[in-house]
């Protein structure tokens, strides 16, 4: 998976090439599918959601530019795979899912796997976790119109936000830079994730 994958689609950073050698995606999967964990593809895993294919979780973490001792919040925990792959490589992980049995199942993945640096909350992940910002880094895991203000306001100053951002069923991956009150953007490849839905995001359908 990471040779024909990752390194060859050109990602460059070591430690996320070790840390995607090293978590057990097949874990995060249900088990009746755990034979495709390493398929180059997204897979579904319940409630109508997905985890992402792991060159987009590769890609997403080579984008925050980690270096290692970052406090960073995710939006939308779903299997808990991203949070983990987070979670081997900067210091705390805060990750909010809305779906309440998701973020049961990844919280006992993270305690069976040893994650001690990983929180789980269940909320509405458009507005953020006002109580443990500002966060240097945040990745927000499902398609969103726009970066949710209370999510930009909880990034501090020279920080990184990586998310899909565009339409309901079709994004651009989006890397902004916090430069004051405003967010620095550059849009790369396209790609397609499950809507974000909330205050911020998209309504349920
Ligand atoms: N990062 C995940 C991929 C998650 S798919 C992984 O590694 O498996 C996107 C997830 O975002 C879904 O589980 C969905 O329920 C969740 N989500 C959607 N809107 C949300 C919101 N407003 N707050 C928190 N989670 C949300």
């Amino acid at each position: 998976m990471v040779e024909t994958q990752i390194v060859e689609r050109g990602i460059r950073d070591e430690r996320v090439i070790e840390v995607m050698k090293k978590v057990p995606r097949h874990l995060f999967v249900p088990e009746d599918i755990m034979d495709d964990a390493y398929d180059d593809r997204a897979l579904p895993i319940g409630h109508g959601q997905t985890i992402s294919q792991p060159y987009i979780v590769a890609l997403m973490t080579e984008l925050l530019e980690l270096k290692g001792n970052e406090k960073v919040l995710e939006i939308g925990t779903g299997s808990g795979y991203q949070a983990a792959v987070l979670a081997e490589i900067v210091s705390e992980v805060h990750t909010i899912e809305r779906i309440q049995p998701l973020a049961e199942e990844a919280k006992k993945k993270f305690e069976k796997l040893g994650y001690k640096n990983i929180k789980v909350y269940v909320k509405d992940g458009t507005e953020g976790l006002p109580e443990e910002a500002p966060f240097d880094r945040i990745i927000i895991t499902a398609a969103t119109p726009d970066i949710p203000e209370p999510l930009q306001l909880q990034l501090r100053e020279g920080g990184i936000i990586v998310a899909p951002v565009g339409k309901r069923y079709s994004q651009y991956m989006l890397k902004a830079e916090k430069k004051g009150d405003k967010l620095e953007k550059h849009y790369l490849i396209p790609v397609a994730f499950v809507p974000l839905i909330g205050k911020y995001g998209w309504k349920e359908e």
